[in-house]
């Protein structure tokens, strides 16, 4: 589905749909984190376009290339099909922490460049993501809310910040972060 002003839901791929293995390169190493198919399944079903925005400095620090950025995407989308889950695009920061870039999260630019390509609703439109960096993401963009996931590194993230339980909300995995989402109404 794609039409004017459809809400969308930003995912971190790494601790928030799949596992994060430090710095994973291999497709096939991929795995799923609990209720992430069937999260992103229902958020696909309510309208939502759902789009991954990923930090890759493992190819900035010359861990691995961007080919196995894409490869790991790839089969992302391959193991979500059972779900019917249409991922509309990834976005992709592949620089260090420290170098200049056009979209590492924090910074707001992808989810920009996504409503201009799509015509989406940033304010009807949420991210989900297990790092403090997620969260500032969707702040940055002036989304409705960012959700923090306790998957991958989420639990550590809000235990270092109790402060985190104020701005953002937080679920244990996707497939809550769904639910909770959808029990909100409208936007989609
Ligand atoms: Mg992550």
């Amino acid at each position: 589905m794609n039409r004017a002003n459809q809400p969308a839901v930003f995912l971190d791929r790494d601790g928030t749909i799949n596992e994060d293995l430090h710095y994973l390169h291999e497709p096939e190493k991929l795995i799923l984190c609990p209720g992430a198919g069937e999260g992103l399944q229902m958020l696909g079903q309510a309208g939502y376009a759902l789009i991954v925005v990923t930090n890759q400095s493992g190819v900035g620090r010359g861990y691995f290339p961007l080919e196995a950025v894409h490869a790991v995407n790839e089969r992302l989308s391959e193991i979500l099909k059972p779900w019917d889950v249409e991922i509309l695009a990834y976005y992709i920061a592949p620089e260090k922490p420290d170098a200049p870039s056009f979209g590492r999260k924090p910074k707001p630019d992808f989810l920009f460049q996504a409503r201009d390509r799509f015509g989406l609703s940033l304010k009807d439109s949420f991210i989900i993501g297990d790092k403090r960096v997620d969260l500032e993401t969707g702040w940055n963009a002036g989304l409705r809310e960012s959700i923090l996931v306790r998957t991958g590194k989420g639990r550590r993230e809000e235990e270092r910040d109790p402060s985190l339980a104020k701005r953002a909300h937080i679920c244990d995995n996707l497939g809550q972060a769904a639910r909770y989402i959808l029990s909100l109404g409208s936007g989609a």
